[in-house]
């Protein structure tokens, strides 16, 4: 029988009134592993209604104890990690290495997220007037919806939850439909942490269901991860029905080789940031921007390392690369590799006919490397979120930023030089919102903000840190006075401190 993936309501395991359901593969052998409840409006409204409820009492629960509800879900969290990367690896495909890796980032905003006391203090200003005092406090908002993408099924909703619910909202997540096991399992976490039932739901679900967040009510906020065409309608949606948004979107990472870099060094990481989780992460480097004159010795030294990937299973151990997500995602990519090829760019290794032993169905494509990829071309326009690495020539510096800061998204952005003068410069003019000197994935640690510019961001919010304690709480300024007032009566005219 096939394992039902249901949503969470109250504590508990819930399958909704919903009969719809979407299958969940296992990448690597292309078995159909489960089958996932798809909500129904009404569906969304009970789960909804549970967390209104939950928000109401959760709100009142002191710092000291979300806090201590907060270090004991970090503690089972680490505990379980290998558990979490498990469903991860066998619903997304991506090395058991890297889900690991992907819980450990997510880790550390819980860890974040325990400090939350120190993170919600407000301001006092003493004796602003005689006897008054000012105080700025920031309160939770209420319930707090979570949309996530398929890519990163534990660490991106991490980003949200800890700090919406340290913050004292209760947390709706809707979890990718693609790999939604990792949404139950951090659930039944939650349970075991002494989280009260309904601080924390699960609701399983496509289109239907993300519309019924949106328009409802009784959200007041949406955090939303995935491609640009859903984050702007999230972010239009979401605004409408008069709710607060922060909407994340696609990427196209540029990697900036100036010809005094360390080439051995830049070439690890394009390989390592290009290829790694099959290219399907935001801040996969998709695009290798080659300085004149270093492009065709940066070439040779990416594809000695390319060629040399392992590609299989990614439960096997020393995998480099497993499978992408689902069949119709590989067909996309290999599609965009084809159009490559017909516009003209050269393909200098081609991963089109992978075929991996004992594995005949897994949705397999090996990595490509494209050379002499120019902006025009489909391959360097669309966001492909693949094993695809394209390689563009740029004769200066000046013309590589303007390239970068052309394209229409901004998430990541890395320069690899031995230049400080040219990577201070780069870092003022380079248009994203994560800048990498060296680094190829800067991915901001929990206590700054992860986020990205233009079509890469629709709001004016980043996640976690300081700015995910913001987004999650709304502020409140306190005047009071104690002490018996000198004169009596009425003064109708605007307050004015003495
Ligand atoms: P996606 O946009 O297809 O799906 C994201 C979420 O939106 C899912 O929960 C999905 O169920 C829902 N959704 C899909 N279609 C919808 C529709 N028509 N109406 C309403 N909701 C809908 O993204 P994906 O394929 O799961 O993830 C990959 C994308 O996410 C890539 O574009 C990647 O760059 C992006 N991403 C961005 C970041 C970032 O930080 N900017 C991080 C991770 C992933």
């Amino acid at each position: 029988m096939t394992a039902l993936i249901e949503h969470w309501l109250d504590g508990k395991r819930w399958q909704g009134t919903s009969t719809r359901r979407a299958p969940v593969f296992d990448p690597a052998t292309g078995e159909t592993s489960a089958e996932v409840c798809l909500a129904s409006t009404a569906d969304v409204d009970l789960v909804v209604s549970s967390a209104g409820a939950a928000a109401g009492e959760w709100r009142q629960a002191s710092l000291t104890r979300r806090t201590q509800v907060l270090f004991a879900f970090r503690e089972l969290l680490h505990r379980r990690r290998r558990d979490l990367a498990e469903v991860i690896t066998s619903q997304h495909g991506k090395v058991l290495a890297d889900a690991l890796g992907e819980v450990t980032r997510g880790l550390e905003v819980v860890e974040f997220a325990c400090g939350i006391p120190h993170a919600l203090k407000g301001a006092y200003s003493e004796g602003v007037s005689s006897d008054v005092d000012v105080y700025s406090i920031r309160q939770p908002l209420g319930v707090v919806a979570g949309i996530t993408p398929f890519n990163f099924p534990a660490m991106v909703p991490l980003w949200m939850f800890p700090v919406a619910i340290a913050c004292g909202n209760a947390f709706v997540l809707k979890p990718s439909e693609r790999d939604p096991g990792a949404s139950l399992l951090l659930a039944e976490l939650w349970s075991e942490a002494g989280l009260p039932d309904g601080v924390f739901s699960v609701v399983q679900g496509d289109a239907e269901a993300v519309d019924a967040l949106l328009e409802h009510p009784g959200v007041e906020a949406v955090s939303f991860v995935g491609s640009t065409p859903i984050a702007r309608h999230v972010y239009e949606t979401a605004a409408r029905t008069g709710k607060r948004v922060q909407a994340l979107g696609g990427a196209k990472n540029h990697m900036v080789v100036l010809p005094d870099a360390d080439l051995d060094q830049a070439a690890d990481a394009a390989v390592s940031a290009g290829y790694g989780s099959a290219g399907e992460r935001c801040m996969a480097i998709s695009v290798v921007v080659a300085v004149d004159p270093v492009g065709d010795d940066l070439v040779q030294r990416v594809r000695d390392r390319v060629e040399r990937l392992v590609v299989r299973d990614g439960r096997e151990p020393d995998t480099d690369m497993g499978p992408l997500v689902t069949a119709t995602h590989r067909d996309r990519v290999r599609g965009l590799v084809d159009a490559g090829v017909a516009d003209g760019a050269h393909l200098v290794v081609d991963g089109r006919d992978l075929q991996v032993p004992g594995r005949p169905d897994g949705f397999w494509l090996g990595p490509c490397l494209f050379d002499h990829v120019t902006a025009d071309m489909r391959i360097y326009d669309e966001e492909i979120f693949g094993p695809v690495l394209c390689v563009v020539r740029a004769a200066s510096y000046a013309e590589a930023v303007e390239l970068v800061n052309a394209n229409r998204y901004g998430n990541g952005v890395a320069l690899f030089t031995r230049d400080g003068g040219a990577a201070r410069r780069f870092q003022f003019e380079i248009e994203a919102g994560m800048v990498g000197v060296n680094v190829p994935i800067p991915v901001p640690m929990a206590y700054y903000s992860f986020g990205g510019w233009n079509d890469s961001l629709f709001g004016d919010t980043h996640m976690h840190g300081p700015e995910g304690v913001h987004f999650y709480t709304r502020g409140k300024v306190v005047t009071s006075r104690w002490a018996d007032p000198e004169t009596r009566g009425p003064n109708l005219g605007f307050p004015v401190h003495r």
